[in-house]
């Protein structure tokens, strides 16, 4: 059977990562999160009190991150220099400075060119905010995710909640707004819909859903 590449892109907490995986599941493809890609230069950033305005150190930090994925009991992990960082890197004071972060050009290039190694064999789902647009333009499908901002925040509190992550109601919407407020505007690679991209309100959707909807765009690209 054909194997495609499908694009997720759309603001904070919009459930990309919840399709994704779903997507991933159903298609027996491989799920890539970029958002945990630069959520883990993030927190080496900030572990290793690196000055991220510095450019210099910058590219001499990225010498010494490696990221990779490893699923363990069935959930998907992130690892920087071989340590699991899947906790970590969800904690508010990573998201804090994730998007700061996410507009330097050197920590863009770094990652994109690991994640289009990652697709080069096709067969997966990526999720993120320049998916679609930049690092895979090719992809055969692209799903733009969009939900009301006030349940992007209710289910981005149950979701930390059941990670046994505290968070404050209030302070996870401020943090929505502003990374989606900085992603969009950003000069490299802002958040966009690609313009061939397929837009899908899940406000209103349960998971099955939203999933079932995906999954008859998918079939559609396969069979054409
Ligand atoms: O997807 P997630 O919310 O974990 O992403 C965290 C942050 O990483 C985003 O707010 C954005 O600043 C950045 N990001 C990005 N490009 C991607 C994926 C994430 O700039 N492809």
């Amino acid at each position: 059977m054909k194997r495609i590449i499908v694009a997720i892109d759309g603001f904070s907490s919009c459930g990309k990562s919840t399709l994704a995986k779903g997507l991933a599941k159903s298609l027996h493809y491989a799920y890539l999160d970029t958002g945990a890609m630069y959520r883990a230069v993030t927190f080496y950033f900030l572990r290793q009190q690196i000055d991220y305005n510095d450019p210099a150190a910058v590219d001499e930090a990225l010498n010494h991150i490696h990221i990779h994925f490893e699923r363990i009991d069935g959930q998907n992990c992130t690892f920087l220099n071989d340590r699991n960082i899947e906790h970590d890197i969800r904690e508010m004071w990573v998201s804090e400075h994730v998007s700061p972060v996410s507009t330097i050009s050197a920590v863009r290039r770094a990652m994109v060119h690991q994640q289009q190694a990652m697709g080069a064999r096709r067969g997966i789902v990526a999720d993120g905010r320049d998916i679609g647009t930049v690092v895979f333009p090719d992809a055969e499908l692209k799903i733009f995710l969009i939900a009301d901002v006030d349940v992007r925040t209710s289910r981005r509190h149950l979701e930390l909640a059941a990670k046994g992550i505290d968070a404050e109601w209030d302070d996870i919407k401020k943090n929505l707004e502003e990374r989606d407020r900085i992603d969009s505007s950003r000069a490299d690679s802002p958040l966009r819909k690609a313009d061939d991209a397929v837009v899908i309100d899940n406000t209103l959707l349960s998971e099955q859903q939203q999933l079932e909807k995906a999954l008859a765009l998918v079939k559609e690209k396969i069979d054409s």
